[in-house]
């Protein structure tokens, strides 16, 4: 599903406006993922969604919520909490093999200094789970 590629590599603070669609375009992303996932079920309301989020995705939590309300606006998932863990970021050196924790935006080896690195953990919006009613 997302990548988080090309953002990944974008300053935290990259301004705000644009803070905001990178929530939002996940946002609809989940609504609608999670509207699929209902189809074919009899529910009413959405109560809860657990997202896992990948740390190097650099989301913010507060935004997201903010996010999920407007693409969930008239839905059964509008009005759900949505509940976000924060997944750690892993990458190994592909030079040395090297496990560690990569900075956004910089992927070089502590260990041999290469910047080789493959992330293997950090990327991602998953959705985990739904609460339904
Ligand atoms: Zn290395």
């Amino acid at each position: 599903m997302l990548s988080g590629r090309e953002r990944g590599f974008l300053p935290r603070n990259a301004g705000a406006a644009n803070q905001d669609m990178h929530e939002l375009s996940i946002a609809e992303h989940l609504v609608r993922e999670v509207l699929a996932a209902l189809h074919a079920h009899d529910v009413r309301q959405v109560d809860a969604v657990e997202l896992e989020i990948g740390a190097l995705e650099l989301i913010d939590t507060e935004a997201l919520c903010l996010a999920w309300e407007v693409a969930a606006e008239g839905t059964p998932a509008a009005g759900a909490a949505v509940r976000v863990t924060e997944t750690e970021a892993r990458a190994v050196c592909r030079n040395c093999g090297a496990e560690f924790v990569p900075e956004v935006g910089c992927y070089v080896c502590p260990k041999c200094g290469a910047a080789n690195a493959e992330i293997v953990a950090g990327r991602g919006v998953v959705l985990q789970t739904l609460e339904c009613s």
